[in-house]
């Protein structure tokens, strides 16, 4: 399956990669959406939510972990930041490989959608 995210996790798309490691990759958004907006995504591909059970607990819990990381790294700790998964179609979820949104570093909407 040809998959953009795939693709950066092989290194076939030139990308700043921010953060690595053996179960996640982290780069800036190509589109930012807020002065700090990274996206953390596992190096296996699932398509998205949907596709997450009881086995990737630690998965999903290290990307929470290394989104608050990085984070504090950008310097929106303080002034706070917001973690997004958009998940299928009507959650506004472009492409399909699960992906955690971290965007801060402006006054960010109360709204959700
Ligand atoms: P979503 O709507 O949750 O699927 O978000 C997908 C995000 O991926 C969007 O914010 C895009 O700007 C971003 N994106 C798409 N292609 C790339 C890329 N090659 N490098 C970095 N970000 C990308």
């Amino acid at each position: 399956m040809d998959c953009i995210f795939c693709n950066i996790v092989a290194g076939k798309i030139p990308n700043d990669i921010i953060y690595q490691d053996e179960e996640v990759i982290a780069f800036r958004d190509i589109n930012p959406q807020s002065p700090v907006h990274l996206l953390v995504i596992p190096r296996k591909h699932f398509t998205s939510l949907v596709q997450i059970t009881e086995r990737e607990k630690p998965l999903m819990g290290h990307m929470v972990t290394v989104a608050n990381q990085l984070a504090k790294d950008e310097g929106i700790s303080e002034t706070g930041y917001r973690l997004v998964i958009n998940c299928g179609q009507q959650g506004g979820q472009l492409v399909p490989h699960l992906h955690l949104h971290v965007m801060g570093g402006r006054q960010l909407s109360g709204q959700l959608g």
